[in-house]
């Protein structure tokens, strides 16, 4: 088996052998999607230290979790549980066998101290229903509970959430094992620099996400760690008028053996802005072509380096590393060591502690003020942290998703996104450029030479009924409407093709008719065909707002002959903060009243239609 880029060594998978074999007690897995879970884990796993707990971080995927069965031998053991809850209450990719497993199987847990975290986000609404689902099942196991259970909810302040239940959960540990905490810090270097390192300049990374080469040297299959670099064939703007800006933007898959489904998702990696990248190699005076390697001094780690290396400073700040999310309160108790003014040093200190005042620093001077490294050390220019600790600490760059608004029964070669350009001025007078849409934005195509980006298809579970004559109702407002636009031309097709097809109903909303109705003329066009009935609201266009949540109020009686008497599907996109709660709320009113059953049966009702996927949702906040 060959290692990954990262160094994973996918054949070890006994995380027992591990701990015994470097005499450690402490494991924390991860069930992570954007990598927040992962860190969390790391850090626990790197504080076990003053607690006389010699932790690993594991990725239940790579382990025999059945193992977790015998980690009572190892006398003061414990296995704590960072675990991110995605979509429809479901684990992350990564911790999916191990979910089946504790669902499907019995094994006795007897003896297995363990404590849970959850990463979730309150909007949805399946909140943390993994981590609540592993909590007891591991305790209906037989296992013990060292400490209750932590719930993070990233809509709000999810790195508070968990320092907060962090500091409560080492005491109840000390507790458990009658240990005491040695006091000892935990500024230790989990990676070991090497700067100009002796390699050919063909072994240098330069930005692939795992192979070597895998950006020049194409090969399918295409995935997360294998990226295919598609052209850009397409990128108009949608709005008409306006100071927003909404790209339709087509990328072409051809000779990629890449396929997909209407409601799937594209994934894009991003690059980082240029001047956002240098600005970090001046403020901290470092040559960002230098090439240096980062090596994991625990060799016992399935991961050798944080990201693929060699490569320079400037791929790993441009490809690899988050640099313009809010840093984290472990990060900048490292950047407080680094200040040379006290007052700087103070502050910094304080916003990584867990006292009330220094938590409402972080919150106000981080978050609120949204402050990214680059903000953190212009601001704190006494502050010069080396760059290769910097680069140990930032969290990944993730992939972006995009709702796919195009069917492949009439694009089978590209694959069209519907996306909003996110920038906006931060309370320090700062524009901040969303990664990805403002990449995306420079990206225009012009013959011969076609911009490229790194893409793949992530499979969902949005789909349109199997038979074409099911009725279905579409909630969309804003860019809600992408994947319904792939959904309304499946449905032309099978209508040309003289099939029976059933109502297909749109509510579509956005602020001025005038402005950003994107797509209208295919809308009404299809409209005019007859194979498409909508509703809009123009929230923005007369003194009071008109939601798109208004006019399904007034719709009732054609929501119910949908959704009850004609066995129908209803789909709702977008927002998933406001929006598709509302919505959500309106489906239950309508079930009650015009279906006549009571609040109970009508919960029972819409949950029995979610099962079926005759309710589903595909939001974002
Ligand atoms: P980032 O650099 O990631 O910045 C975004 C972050 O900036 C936000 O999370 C927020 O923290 C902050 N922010 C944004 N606006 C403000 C503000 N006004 N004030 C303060 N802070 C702010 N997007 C689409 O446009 N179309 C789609 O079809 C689509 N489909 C999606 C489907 C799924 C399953 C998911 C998870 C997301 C989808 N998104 C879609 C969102 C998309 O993935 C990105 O999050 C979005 O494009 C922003 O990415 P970015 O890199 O440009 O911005
Ligand atoms: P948008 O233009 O902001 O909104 C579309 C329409 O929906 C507007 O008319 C808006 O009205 C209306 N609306 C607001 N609240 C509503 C509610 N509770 N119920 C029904 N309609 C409502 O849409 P968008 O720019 O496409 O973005 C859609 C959502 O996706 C946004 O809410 C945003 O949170 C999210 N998003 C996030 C990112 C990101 O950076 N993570 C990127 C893109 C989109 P008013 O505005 O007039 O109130």
């Amino acid at each position: 088996i060959q290692p990954t880029a990262l160094g994973a060594q996918p054949s070890d998978q006994s995380f027992v052998k591990k701990l015994r074999s470097s005499g450690r007690s402490l494991v924390v897995f991860y069930g992570s999607q954007t990598g927040t879970g992962e860190e969390f884990a790391g850090r626990l796993a790197k504080e076990g230290i003053r607690y006389r707990l010699k932790g690993m971080v594991a990725d239940p995927e790579e382990c025999d979790m059945e193992e977790l069965t015998s980690l009572k031998e190892i006398s003061n053991s414990l296995a704590v549980f960072c675990l991110a809850t995605y979509g429809e209450g479901d684990p992350t990719d990564n911790a999916m066998e191990f979910y089946e497993w504790l669902q499907n199987g019995d094994p006795d847990l007897a003896g297995l101290n363990y404590a849970v975290f959850g990463l979730g986000n309150k909007t949805y609404e399946h909140y943390n229903e993994v981590a609540k689902y592993v909590d007891r099942r591991l305790e209906e196991l037989g296992a013990t509970r060292v400490y209750e259970l932590g719930l993070g909810d990233d809509d709000a302040n999810i790195e508070d959430d968990f320092i907060t239940w962090k500091d409560k959960f080492w005491p109840a540990v000390c507790e458990h094992f009658g240990i005491e905490a040695t006091g000892e810090d935990v500024s230790v270097r989990q990676y070991r620099l090497t700067e100009n390192p002796e390699v050919a300049p063909d072994r240098v990374y330069c930005g692939e996400v795992a192979r070597l080469h895998s950006l020049k040297n194409q090969r399918a299959p295409f995935d997360a760690k294998n990226p295919f670099l598609a052209k850009i064939i397409v990128n108009r703007e949608l709005h008409k008028a306006g100071d927003r800006s909404c790209m339709h933007i087509e990328f072409d898959i051809e000779g990629s053996k890449m396929r997909y489904d209407s409601g799937d998702h594209l994934a894009v990696y991003p690059t980082n802005n240029e001047q956002l990248v240098n600005r970090i190699g001046e403020l901290l005076g470092v040559d960002l072509d230098i090439i240096f390697t980062l090596t994991n001094t625990d060799e016992d780690s399935s991961k050798k380096h944080p990201f693929p290396c060699p490569c320079s400073y400037r791929t790993a700040l441009t490809h690899y590393l988050d640099i313009t999310s809010n840093p984290r309160t472990h990060v900048l108790k490292e950047l407080g060591e680094y200040a040379k003014d006290p007052k700087e040093q103070e502050k910094l200190k304080s916003m990584a502690s867990t006292s009330p005042e220094g938590k409402q620093l972080y919150n106000q001077w981080i978050i609120q003020d949204n402050r990214n490294i680059v903000h953190i050390l212009e601001d704190l220019p006494s502050c010069k942290p080396a760059l290769d600790h910097l680069c140990e600490l930032l969290p990944r760059l993730q992939a972006r998703y995009y709702s796919i608004s195009s069917s492949p029964k009439v694009y089978a070669n590209t694959v069209h996104v519907t996306a909003v350009l996110v920038e906006y001025e931060t309370p320090t007078g700062r524009i901040n450029k969303g990664v990805a849409t403002s990449w995306l934005k420079q990206k225009q195509p012009s013959e011969p030479d076609f911009p490229l980006a790194p893409i793949y298809i992530r499979r969902s579970q949005f789909r349109l009924p199997t038979r074409h004559q099911t009725p279905i109702i579409m909630i969309g407002p804003g860019t809600g409407l992408a994947p319904f636009r792939g959904f309304i031309q499946e449905r032309h097709i099978a209508k040309e093709e003289g099939k029976p097809v059933g109502d297909s109903i749109l509510y579509f909303g956005c602020r001025k008719k005038s402005e950003d109705f994107i797509y209208q003329e295919e809308l009404e066009e299809y409209v005019k065909k007859g194979v498409l009935t909508m509703h809009t609201a123009f929230s923005r266009d007369q003194p009071n707002k008109v939601y798109v949540t208004h006019l399904l109020e007034k719709n009732m009686d054609e929501i119910w002959r949908v959704i009850g008497e004609n066995n129908g599907h209803l789909y709702v996109c977008g927002d998933a903060k406001n929006m598709a709660r509302d919505v959500h709320n309106i489906v239950l009113k309508v079930v009650q009243e015009k279906g006549s059953m009571s609040e109970a049966e009508a919960l029972t009702y819409v949950k029995k239609m979610e099962a079926q996927k005759r309710y589903s949702a595909d939001v974002w906040s």
